[in-house]
């Protein structure tokens, strides 16, 4: 692992590129305060000990190397940082940032390398805002799932992806493409997500499977930034997401709905989901649904504050997305504190790309303002989010035999989330990404 991580760095030219450190076979962090384990109790002192990448000690107060008996070890002093797990974003578009002042049709012109070089900044952003993990969610499977690639082999830097692919879609669905006279759009739209009826949903299952989704994202419902005036309601019928839901637990893969619509999200939650994206519209009974089956929500706070703000100040919105935001947005709201209120569980996710990335900690500050503790909110992003991605066992978590994702700012998140938005330290899986100590 060293050696093929010294090979690469050997071979690239731009520092920019690569970690500040590889780390050595042992890595020594001093933190002077730290969210441990799974239930992320907050201790003083500690000292984290990391074997290539893995965690392979915590021991208490802070020993010099050589009481450690290892005098080699790579140290890193954050005594005066509050330090705790990296951060996961559930659902994020890292081959995508909206800008409204760039040409909308400039896509037309592109080819998926522009998008994918592009997307390289985007990667590094997250990272750097210490999301040391993403699930992407509804991307070309031409550009993520070789970015996804380019990271895992460390050509490029940015957080570990779990990406979905091409989402599933009724055709003029919401993850279809609209708004192009049908020449264009019958060129331009890739089929390995559309399907209508419930046999050819399972063909598309198992097509964007076989081309490396790790989790299937499903369009339940309209959406608010397609360029169509179909609402929000319940797009894929009650049989397509029974057959969804079982193509895909059956290959070992987590299903989560884009769903604003009430109808839509309570089809979904009980075809099976394992979560609803966005869930604008809750009701009574999509909590009793929620927690019958413990499906999670990601309530993407950010993605609504984000288009609310825009729509006031960019008159090229087309009409049938602006009508939907004003409609919409606003709703988010409450659902979010109706799911709290019942203790449905819920997992971080700022659907950034709406937003731009790197920003993506503003959403802790508006599940703050809505009436998450500072605690609950940092569980939704470590341990919450997870075991929504079925990683529990490696992410999320600092404790002996995980991953060693480390992140650490000054002062402590569980008096103000907002330095979340600050972080000064990243590790992923042991290597040091960035260091403003
Ligand atoms: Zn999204």
């Amino acid at each position: 692992m060293k050696q093929k991580l010294l090979t690469t760095l050997a071979t690239l030219s731009l520092t920019l590129l690569s970690p500040q450190s590889i780390a050595t076979d042992t890595t020594v962090i001093y933190a002077g305060s730290v969210l441990l384990g799974a239930k992320q109790t907050l201790e003083k002192q500690r000292t984290i000990i990391i074997k290539d990448n893995i965690i392979t000690d915590i021991v208490k107060g802070f020993p010099s190397v050589v009481e450690l008996k290892l005098p080699d070890a790579h140290v890193f002093d954050l005594k005066n940082q509050f330090v705790l797990p990296g951060l996961i974003d559930m659902h994020v578009h890292v081959t995508f940032e909206r800008d409204a002042t760039v040409n909308p049709h400039q896509w037309l012109t592109e080819y998926e390398a522009d998008n994918a070089l592009r997307s390289i900044k985007y990667l590094k952003r997250s990272l750097d805002a210490g999301f040391t993990s993403v699930r992407d969610l509804g991307g070309n499977y031409k550009v993520i799932f070789p970015l996804k690639r380019a990271v895992e082999r460390g050509d490029i830097t940015g957080p570990r992806i779990f990406a979905a692919g091409n989402a599933i879609t009724a055709t003029g669905g919401h993850g279809d493409l609209h708004g192009y006279r049908k020449e264009v759009s019958d060129v331009m739209t890739s089929s390995l997500g559309v399907c209508n009826g419930a046999d050819d949903c399972r063909r598309a299952v198992r097509n964007v499977i076989k081309n490396g989704a790790d989790v299937i994202k499903i369009t339940a419902t309209g959406g608010v930034l397609s360029n169509t005036a179909a609402g929000v309601n319940q797009q894929l019928s009650d049989d397509e997401l029974a057959a969804i839901v079982d193509t895909a637990h059956h290959l070992g893969r987590k299903v989560t709905a884009h769903a604003h619509g009430t109808q839509g999200i309570n089809a979904a939650l009980k075809a099976g989901v394992d979560s609803i994206e966005h869930g604008s519209y809750l009701t009574k009974e999509s909590m009793e649904l929620f927690n019958k089956t413990n499906a999670y929500l990601v309530p993407t706070l950010l993605a609504g504050a984000t288009v609310s703000k825009e729509v006031l100040s960019n008159p090229n919105m087309p009409t049938a997305i602006a009508d939907k935001v004003r409609e919409v947005a606003p709703k988010m709201e409450a659902s979010f504190k109706l799911a709290l209120k019942n203790k449905v569980n819920i997992a971080f996710g700022t659907d950034s790309g709406v937003s731009r990335h790197g920003l993506n900690a503003d959403e802790f500050v508006l599940l703050v303002k809505y009436g998450m503790s500072e605690k609950q909110a940092i569980m939704s992003a470590t341990v919450d989010a997870a075991k929504l991605l079925g990683q529990q066992d490696r992410l999320g978590q600092l404790s002996v035999g995980k991953q060693a994702d480390i992140i650490s700012v000054n002062g402590s998140p569980l008096d103000d989330i907002t330095t979340l938005k600050n972080v000064q330290f990243v590790m992923k899986a042991g290597n040091v990404y960035k260091n403003q100590l």
